[in-house]
């Protein structure tokens, strides 16, 4: 992974969401990849959840943040039980179930078929909302089989799987799939190393 710019490798804007946060399973080295609601804005149009970036000074508002980030803590969780076959943990299913209620409460529902929710496309709340109802999107369909987890020690970014084979394994095979290649190249090159 790239060491500062969020990635969008994930496949899915919820994925992208989640992995907003590099090194994810490595206390040490997690570090945010998105720190302000303007870093957010940016990230929601790119993410291609929002369509442009609004026009107007954008309030400054914590709370919101806090909000966004307490979903993709929740999202974190829920997304690690599914790859590991688990139940999500309830406090994070509690989080989930309360942005979606919120998100349907204040979304748009216009009468024509197919049937879709509109989120506003404005503020942080707005995102939050877009990604709750787009998570429940992704977890409520097919593609929730295809969800997997980079194998690279400590990356932990989450991707769609659209191999055929459902094989893929890394982030990035030029990134933690690299990385993994070195690490054998060097175990059969030093095979005393590490013992
Ligand atoms: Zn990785």
């Amino acid at each position: 992974m790239s060491e500062k710019q969020p990635s969008f490798i994930g496949g899915h804007p919820v994925l992208d969401f989640v992995n907003t946060v590099a090194w994810r399973t490595e206390p040490a080295r997690r570090a945010e990849r998105v720190s302000d609601a303007a870093g957010w804005l940016r990230w929601a149009v790119t993410a291609e959840v929002f369509p442009a970036v609004p026009d107007g000074e954008l309030p400054v508002d914590d709370a919101e943040l806090a909000e966004l980030v307490a979903l993709r803590d929740a999202l974190e969780a829920v997304l690690d039980a599914l790859v590991d076959g688990e139940a999500p943990p309830a406090p994070a299913w509690r989080a989930l179930r309360l942005a979606l209620l919120r998100a349907r409460e204040a979304a748009a529902l216009p009468p024509v078929l197919p049937l879709r929710w509109e989120p506003g496309t404005r503020d942080l709340t707005d995102l939050c909302h877009a990604l709750a109802l787009r998570a429940e999107e992704l977890l409520s369909g097919p593609a929730a089989s295809r969800v997997r987890r980079c194998a690279g020690p400590g990356c932990g970014w989450f991707f769609l799987d659209r191999t055929r084979a459902g094989t893929r394994r890394w982030c990035s095979s030029g990134d933690c799939g690299n990385r993994d290649r070195a690490r054998r190249h060097y175990a059969r090159t030093h095979p005393t190393a590490g013992r």
